[in-house]
């Protein structure tokens, strides 16, 4: 297949020009780098407006580049979401929604796409749903996943170091690098870090020793105290990582990088529920604690410094908006968002623009059963529609009255369901797979159990 690259060097609405070069005047194609971030919530990063100094690094990022206030994951869980980021595809159409499920192999990655153009393509990750069990180490050239612990230690700093050692062997050869870095520490255990020092040793009933199910049971009746105590030891997680993604930017500077000539994109797969509904963790819900996400931006040249896009946005749509920065164009018109690039630029927004939420939850085996879930969403600049597919019931919330979701209008509002229902079919039927079965991988009872700690199989 041919990958036709447009234009390397693009003018961007007199922004100037989007390439560097080097010091021989030869143009010089800029670095990409991806941070992915797990179970990162857009509240608590500080460019969002959280009430701690959780990310101070992270919130550098945003001053210089551009932040998307309403970014959403279109899915509630780390698989389908990284596989959507990776692909540019729904979850729905590249496949790797249920526990089992691997990406579809006819969707083509942007780590595919950026190696057939010269890219060295390098992937480090952490957590278990974003390995090549799952086909996501397909189309990088170097792939790291011996970080992949389950939550009981604290690697980014590995996670880090794998990164920057990758960076440096692609300088060294002279090619420009795609580096997607996936941190999993704020992900389930939340794990203690006194230095930082926002929480307690314990309160009520908790010390931070409990098992997500012990927890999930206590958090049944937990009381003020023992939720803050949760907050804080997930908040010291994301310091912790944020303070690592800092370590990578000098990294990466040290390795001579210079901003001018380095694509960042930091994300997140999706957010985390901490007893806002009695429970604790991610995949069964489409509320906005779980699929939105911080969304910030730096591409020297192609974006306008320190602006903010006010508009509903996924992040399906990032490989089309890497290959738009790079010039590039997407092998065929398969992918399912527009690129956000016109955006960061200062472009206009759409008032009418609608992005979707999915979750088709399922465990894959009897008795295995956090609870299932399969849900879909269609969120506008205001209201949002919710249906749960097996009961074909709606929920309908005014996201700018009620951002919190607590006051459900579907029955107040019929008549505003009925104009949405066909609007969230017609999304729906264009995002739907390919016929036939699901690729799917046989677990074995290690990687349950690994699953099973971390929340995604066994009680509810
Ligand atoms: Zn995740």
């Amino acid at each position: 297949m041919v990958w036709m690259r447009v234009a390397l060097c693009v003018l961007l609405l007199g922004l100037g020009s989007a390439c560097g070069t080097d010091p021989d005047g030869k143009e010089t194609r800029p670095h990409v780098l991806l941070v992915l971030v797990d179970t990162l919530r857009f509240d608590r990063v500080g460019a969002y407006g959280a009430d701690r100094p959780t990310t101070p690094n992270i919130d550098l990022v945003a001053n210089s580049g551009v932040r998307f206030e309403r970014a959403y994951s279109p899915a509630p869980w780390t698989k389908p979401a990284a596989a959507s980021i990776l692909t540019g595809l729904y979850p729905s159409t590249h496949g790797a929604t249920s526990v089992p499920a691997r990406i579809s192999d006819e969707a083509t990655t942007l780590a595919e796409i950026l190696s057939a153009e010269g890219y060295a393509t390098l992937g480090v990750v952490s957590g278990s749903n974003v390995s090549s069990v799952y086909g996501f180490d397909r189309g990088f050239d170097h792939w790291d996943e011996s970080q992949i612990r389950g939550g009981e230690a604290f690697t980014s700093l590995q996670v880090t170091d794998r990164a920057l050692a990758f960076a440096r062997e692609a300088i060294r050869s002279g090619r420009p690098f795609f580096l997607f870095v996936h941190y999993f520490d704020p992900h389930y255990i939340y794990r203690h870090h006194p230095k930082v020092g926002f929480s307690p040793e314990r309160a009520g009933r908790l010390d931070g020793s409990e098992g997500i199910h012990e927890l999930r049971r206590i958090g049944r009746d937990a009381s003020a105290e023992e939720i803050e105590f949760l907050r804080a030891r997930y908040d010291e997680e994301i310091r912790v990582t944020d303070a690592t993604f800092g370590r990578l930017m000098e990294g990466l500077e040290a390795l001579g990088v210079a901003q001018q000539n380095l694509i960042l994109v930091i994300t997140a797969d999706h957010g985390e529920e901490i007893l806002e509904r009695g429970w604790l963790g991610h995949t069964r819900t489409l509320y906005e604690e779980l699929l939105r996400v911080p969304l910030i931006v730096r591409a020297p040249g192609r974006v306008r410094p320190g602006h903010v896009v006010a508009q509903p946005v996924s992040t399906v749509a990032l490989t089309p908006t890497i290959l738009d920065w790079l010039g590039l164009e997407a092998p065929d018109d398969s992918l399912q968002a527009e690129s956000l690039a016109a955006l960061a630029a200062g472009g206009q927004e759409d008032p009418d623009a609608q992005v979707l939420g999915e979750v088709d939850f399922e465990t894959g085996g009897p008795a295995q059963t956090v609870r299932n879930a399969f849900k879909k969403a269609l969120i506008g600049a205001r209201f949002k529609l919710i249906r749960d597919d097996p009961t074909g019931r709606y929920e309908l919330y005014d996201l700018r009255a009620d951002p919190k979701e607590q006051r459900d209008l579907a029955a107040d509002e019929p008549a505003r369901v009925r104009a949405l229902v066909p609007v969230l079919e017609q999304r729906l039927a264009r995002i739907r797979g390919p016929e036939g079965p699901v690729r799917s991988v046989e677990l074995d009872e290690e990687q349950r159990e690994a699953l099973r700690r971390l929340g995604y199989l066994g009680e509810d």
